[in-house]
This record gives C-alpha cells, sequence and structure tokens, in this order.
C-alpha cells in the first residue's frame, strides 16, 4: 500500500481491486496459463497448480469454496506467479464500471492475486509493483498502437497521480485504487506490448513535481479546445498546474467561456485543437484508443433526445416521477463551457412546475443521458415547442470526461505531430518540473 504524503524513494507496491463489492459477484473463473508457473495457497495450505487448469471459486455457506476441491471453507486464497510471462486469467470482470461502455471482460494478472470474502460477494485485488502497474495503465488506457511520446507521457502522469494518492477511494477495502475509470483503468497484462514496457522503463521513477509535492496530475480523454480548472471539477482548492488553456499551439489566453455567448460561439465552432480532428482524424483514433473506447465522435458532437427520453433518464437517476423537462440551461459555465451548474425546469407528478439546481459537470453528465453524456460543455438547442413544452432537445457538445488536466486525445495530437514527452506535460501542466523520485 502507498504511504500519503510520502514521497517514495524506492518502487512502491501496489493493491489494486479487481472485483469489488458493488459489482455483487458470487462466483469467478480462473484459468492458469499453461506455460507460466503459478502456487495456490489456500489458507495455510500450499498446493500446486496444473498449466491450462482451469478452477471456480464461489461464494458458499461461509468463507469460499472451489468447486470439486477438498476447500469448501476458505477464508482466503492467494495466487502467487513463481516463472513465465504470463499472468492467470479472471472472468468476468468489469470495464466501464457504470459507464455506456460498461462490459465484462477476460483479464490476465500478474504477480499476486488474492480472493477473498467481503459480506456476501468476492473480492479480487491484484498486488504488484508499480512500475508493472504502469505499464499495464499506459496501453489499458489509450491502447497498444499510440506513439512512445504518448504512452511515456501518459505513464508519467498516472505515477504522478498515483502517487500524489490524494483521492484514496478505496481505502476501506485495503486497497489502493480499482481496475476502472473510478480509478485508472487497468486490465492486467491485456494490452501490455514492448512498447509500454519501454515506456514504463525508460520514464522509470519519473514523476511530476510542483513546489516539492507530487502534482494531483488529473487528465480526461478530450477536453474539446479548453482545458478545465482543477476547482471546478472537484471543489479543493484552486492548483496552479490545472487551469483554463487552450490545447493549441499557443495555450494561453483562451477565450472565457464563462460568458455564455463566447461558449456557444466556441461549442459550435470547430477550432483546431490538438484533439480536434486536424491533429487527430476520426478514422485513425481506433487504432490508438484502448480496445473498449471504440465510438465515434467526441471533439464535437450531436445529440438529440425526445423530451419523453429526457424526462426518463433524469427519472430514473434521480428516483423522481416528473411529467416532462421545461428547459435545461447554464447557469455557471466552466472556461472550458462545461457546466458548473446547471438550471432544470421541470413538470412534477402533480403539474407543478419546479426547478432543479444540478451542481456539478460530473452529475450534470450522469443524470442528462441513459448511461453518461460525453461531456457538460454542451449547446441545448430546445425543438416543437407544444404548450410551453418542448418536444425534442438538441445537445451540440465539445469534448469527452472532466476535461481537467492532460487531455489524452490531445496529448495524441501532439505525439503525432512530433511534440516531445516533456514538451507534452509542460504543455498541459504548466509550471510543474519533470524529476525522477526513484531508480
Ligand atoms: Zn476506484
Ligand atoms: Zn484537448
Amino acid at each position: 500500500m502507498l504511504e500519503p504524503n510520502v514521497i517514495p524513494r524506492f518502487e512502491p507496491r501496489l493493491r489494486v481491486g479487481i472485483v469489488l463489492p458493488q459489482d455483487d459477484q458470487q462466483e469467478i473463473q480462473i484459468e492458469f496459463p499453461n506455460d507460466s508457473s503459478y502456487i495456490m495457497k489456500v489458507d495455510d495450505a500450499m498446493v500446486n497448480t496444473q498449466p491450462g487448469a482451469q478452477i471456480v471459486i464461489r461464494i458458499a455457506e461461509k468463507g469460499i469454496s472451489i468447486d470439486n476441491s477438498p476447500f469448501t471453507n476458505a477464508e482466503k486464497i492467494v495466487f502467487k506467479h513463481i516463472r513465465g510471462d504470463h499472468g492467470i486469467a479472471i472472468h468476468p470482470v468489469i470495464s466501464g464500471r457504470n459507464f455506456h461502455w460498461k462490459k465484462y471482460i477476460m483479464v490476465h494478472l500478474p504477480a499476486k492475486v488474492e480472493v477473498t470474502r467481503y459480506q456476501d460477494t468476492l473480492l479480487v485485488v491484484n498486488e504488484l509493483d508499480l512500475e508493472t502497474y504502469l505499464a499495464c495503465v499506459a496501453t489499458s488506457e489509450m491502447g497498444s498502437a499510440c506513439p512512445l511520446a504518448l504512452i511515456e507521457a501518459q505513464t508519467i502522469v498516472a505515477r504522478s497521480w498515483m502517487l500524489a494518492n490524494v483521492e484514496q477511494k478505496h481505502l476501506s477495502l485495503d486497497i489502493d485504487v480499482c481496475n476502472d475509470d473510478c480509478c485508472q483503468r487497468y486490465q492486467g497484462l491485456n494490452n501490455i506490448t514492448d512498447y509500454s514496457l519501454e515506456g514504463a522503463k525508460k520514464t522509470r521513477g519519473k514523476v511530476l513535481l510542483y513546489n516539492g509535492k507530487i502534482a494531483d496530475a488529473r487528465y480526461s480523454k478530450a477536453c474539446g479546445g479548453i482545458t478545465e480548472r482543477y476547482e471546478n471539477i472537484w471543489f479543493g482548492d484552486p492548483l496552479p498546474y490545472m487551469q483554463n488553456l487552450k490545447d493549441m499551439p499557443n495555450p494561453e489566453n483562451p477565450p472565457d467561456l464563462t460568458i455564455e455567448e463566447n461558449a456557444r460561439k466556441w461549442i459550435l465552432d470547430n477550432p483546431k485543437a490538438f484533439c480536434s480532428e486536424a491533429y487527430v482524424p476520426a478514422k485513425d483514433l481506433k487504432n490508438y484508443l484502448g480496445s473498449v473506447d471504440e465510438e465515434g465522435k467526441y471533439f464535437r458532437w450531436t445529440i438529440m433526445m425526445t423530451n419523453k427520453e429526457l424526462t426518463e433518464n433524469i427519472n430514473e437517476k434521480l428516483g423522481l416521477q416528473l411529467k416532462a423537462v421545461k428547459d435545461i440551461y447554464p447557469i455557471k459555465r466552466g472556461g472550458s463551457g462545461r457546466m458548473i451548474l446547471m438550471g432544470i425546469n421541470v413538470i412534477d407528478e402533480h403539474g407543478n412546475e419546479k426547478i432543479f439546481k444540478i451542481k456539478s459537470d460530473y452529475e450534470a453528465r450522469r443524470i442528462l443521458h441513459k448511461k453518461f453524456l460525453y461531456s457538460s460543455a454542451i449547446i441545448i438547442d430546445k425543438k416543437n415547442t407544444l404548450n410551453d413544452i418542448p418536444q425534442e432537445f438538441i445537445f451540440h457538445g465539445a469534448g469527452w470526461g472532466h476535461g481537467a488536466g492532460m487531455c489524452q486525445i490531445g496529448a495524441l495530437g501532439m505525439a503525432l505531430a512530433g511534440y516531445s514527452t516533456e514538451e507534452i506535460l509542460t504543455h498541459y501542466y504548466p509550471g510543474t518540473e519533470l524529476v525522477s523520485i526513484y531508480k
């Protein structure tokens, strides 16, 4: 486990949650690799494993059991890698928990894997060295065909974020991070390549520092042309290295999108940002993005929803029984155009008019779409208004994700245009320095 507020002098070990209690999983299948060896420890008993064998672990009356074995009430089952290059295969594992791309995948996990019980569900934890984890994360996040400068930048950002260790969202489970977008997306050895290992090796121990502290380096998929300020997304104190900047060769003095007129103009326009098609053509994006995100447009997009669909989405997410939505509008935008405070006028189940205020970018994205809206940097047009109720809402959007810190598709655009790792990092986190903290 990482220690809070400590800059490590040696490579730390990490505990990554793979199956969490919220996944409500009662069984898991494990397959041993053909050409690598593992030992299995069931409580205190050491058990040899057969290459290629499959086992199923499930919740038992007490503890956990392994099907067709004498182990029916174990507390903890541990798998430890002994030799070979392959990890144990674990299935099913959720990717994209709570997001619109959610699916079940198989992951291959290196080093040590621990299966225990947490109340009535399984808890699976992968314990491994930070640098191995980072080599896996860089490619899980971006796809293995990415240019090396991007993989290096992504690895340094992931390492900094991890070691800044500000969030600690899962401390109660005794893990440092989970395997998904809530922390950083980790799919074990699934997408690891010689190239991503090289990226980790070349940047080993390197982090971004600001004022002697490891920078809390956040990132998102696509800013939409201007990055968002830290405090507009997480409500903490402002961070000097996470401000509004144009995702372009001259990042200073972006237009002020807190002014509605400017936001409309920017979002409906198609500026030549690093994350736009001017640098990353949409048809090429598939080659670079991780395999779970092969969706179409991200820089500028349009979604149409009927009033009924939109009302249903909001009702489902907020547990309400509204009859219709009358209006949705920004009350306060951040400098990237994202909604920090959004107003919704509705007709409630008794036919009365009500006003809701949605108080964050995250919540706005969560409630407007069945799964998740790409971004809250949106212009909303109302169509076919009957008795003061628009029958359709058209969302014109910019970007994908919260937009603060490094814009991953923009960093890809920079790398493709020949910018170096340092140039990418200085662009997105101005004022930070790149330092090696362990060998
Ligand atoms: Zn998490
Ligand atoms: Zn961008």
